[in-house]
C-alpha cells in the first residue's frame, strides 16, 4: 500500500446540544486537518495522488465550507438567528464534535473521489479525533 498525508488549517466555531461542560456555549478552535490517502497502485507519475489536486479539491471545500463558520447541528435554536444575520454557518445533521466533523471531511473527500483512508481532526493542539472505515 501507499500512503499520502496532507495538513490544512482552518478555524470553525460551534457548540455542542446536550453537553454539560464548556462546549455548550459558542466558542471557535483554530483546527488542524490531517488527510490520509491511500491504494494499491500508483499512476503513470509514480504518485498515488498529487498533493495539489488534493489541495485543489478537499482545501479548496472546506475554505468554502468550514473556514471561518459556525459549525452548527440543525436543531440548534441559533441557527435561524444566525441565518436571519447573513452569518456564515455549515449545518450538520449530528452535534457538530470534532469527531462528526471528521466523518463529514471524510465522506466529503469520498464524494470528491479521493482515495481516503483517514481524517483526523485536532481540536487543540494536544485533543484529536479520528474517523476512518475498516
Ligand atoms: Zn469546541
Amino acid at each position: 500500500m501507499y500512503f499520502v498525508t496532507q495538513e490544512m488549517d482552518f478555524c470553525y466555531g460551534h457548540r455542542l446540544l446536550n453537553y454539560d461542560g464548556k462546549c455548550r456555549n459558542l466558542h471557535g478552535h483554530n483546527g488542524k486537518l490531517e488527510v490520509l490517502l491511500g491504494g494499491e497502485t500508483l499512476d503513470h507519475r509514480g504518485m498515488l495522488i498529487d498533493f495539489t489536486d488534493i489541495k485543489l479539491l478537499l482545501r479548496t471545500w472546506i475554505e468554502e465550507n468550514l473556514d471561518h463558520r459556525m459549525l452548527l447541528h440543525e436543531s440548534d435554536p441559533l441557527l435561524p438567528l444566525l441565518q436571519t444575520h447573513d452569518q456564515p454557518v455549515f449545518v450538520m445533521d449530528s452535534n457538530p464534535t470534532a469527531e462528526n466533523i471528521a466523518r463529514v471531511i471524510y465522506e466529503r473527500a469520498l464524494h470528491l473521489g479521493l482515495p481516503i483512508r483517514e481524517v483526523r481532526l485536532w481540536e487543540t493542539p494536544k485533543a484529536s479525533s479520528i474517523y476512518r472505515r475498516t
